[in-house]
């Protein structure tokens, strides 16, 4: 990114910088990959590339589908223009299909599917190790009003519902996701973010028994190999829908 603009934000896999128009924002993706709170770091040519683009393809159905995003358009490959948001520090995770944490601190064993999707919120606070937090617990640290929180797990379940079967047209399974939300200088409430293979779990659905095939951040979390072979594949299924 050339220095005219203004480093605003540098997160693990994003950097944030200022537009000319003091109400957007540019987001240059990473190609860094971090796990365990970032315990385990690596770097994985173009993944910053490959995360903006499948972003992009899905705020671009979202906001077909009436919901609220920060997406505006992409600059190019590997960055985007968004709308300018105050990040909600909530990660806001929905659970189609039992992995990962869930069945670490429960019985649930892995690869249930849930009868109902489970929606899990935790305080964004690396310092803290982004706590799993109670309903009760979000309205005593007055992050947000109970109605916005009420307006953010409606959105989560729409925007499941549009994702899961997105996903299932391209022959993945959406195990899980997770979103983060914030106010734009309207206060209203926009999806912010990105929605990649590094926040979603997919399952690859082209297998003849099964075995679980991950085409997600996992290939890096579990030292599978192949990561940007996963993710690209994720971005041509996407890309050959049109
Ligand atoms: N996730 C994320 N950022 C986090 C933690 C989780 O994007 O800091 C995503 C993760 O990729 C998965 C979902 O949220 O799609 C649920 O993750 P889980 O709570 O099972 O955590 P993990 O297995 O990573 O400990």
């Amino acid at each position: 990114m050339n220095n005219k603009y203004e480093l605003i934000y540098e997160g693990k896999a994003k950097k944030v910088f200022s537009h000319n128009d003091s109400d957007k924002v540019i987001i240059e993706f990473k190609d860094d990959a971090t796990a365990f709170n970032a315990l385990k770091k690596a770097r994985f040519e173009g993944k910053g590339k490959l995360n903006c683009l499948i972003s992009a393809r899905i705020f671009e159905l979202l906001i077909k589908n009436n919901i609220p995003t920060h997406f505006i358009e992409l600059k190019n490959e590997n960055t985007m223009i968004a709308k300018k948001i105050k990040v909600i520090p909530l990660e806001i995770v929905l659970r189609n299909t039992a992995y990962g944490s869930l069945c670490k601190q429960t019985t649930i064993k892995p690869g249930t599917v849930l009868v109902k999707p489970l929606i899990d919120i935790y305080l964004k606070n690396d310092e803290l190790n982004d706590p799993l937090l109670t309903k009760d617990r979000i309205e005593l640290m007055n992050i947000l009003s109970s109605k916005d929180l009420d307006l953010i797990i409606n959105l989560t379940i729409k925007i499941n519902g549009i994702m899961k079967s997105f996903f299932k047209n391209i022959q993945l399974q959406l195990v899980d996701f997770k979103l983060e939300f914030g106010y734009d200088f309207k206060n209203d409430i926009l999806l912010g973010d990105e929605i990649s293979p590094d926040n979603c779990r997919l399952w690859d659905l082209n297998q003849k028994n099964d075995t679980i095939v991950s085409l997600d951040k996992d290939i890096f979390r579990n030292d599978l190999g192949g990561l940007i072979e996963a993710y690209s594949e994720i971005n041509r299924r996407i890309n050959k829908l049109t």
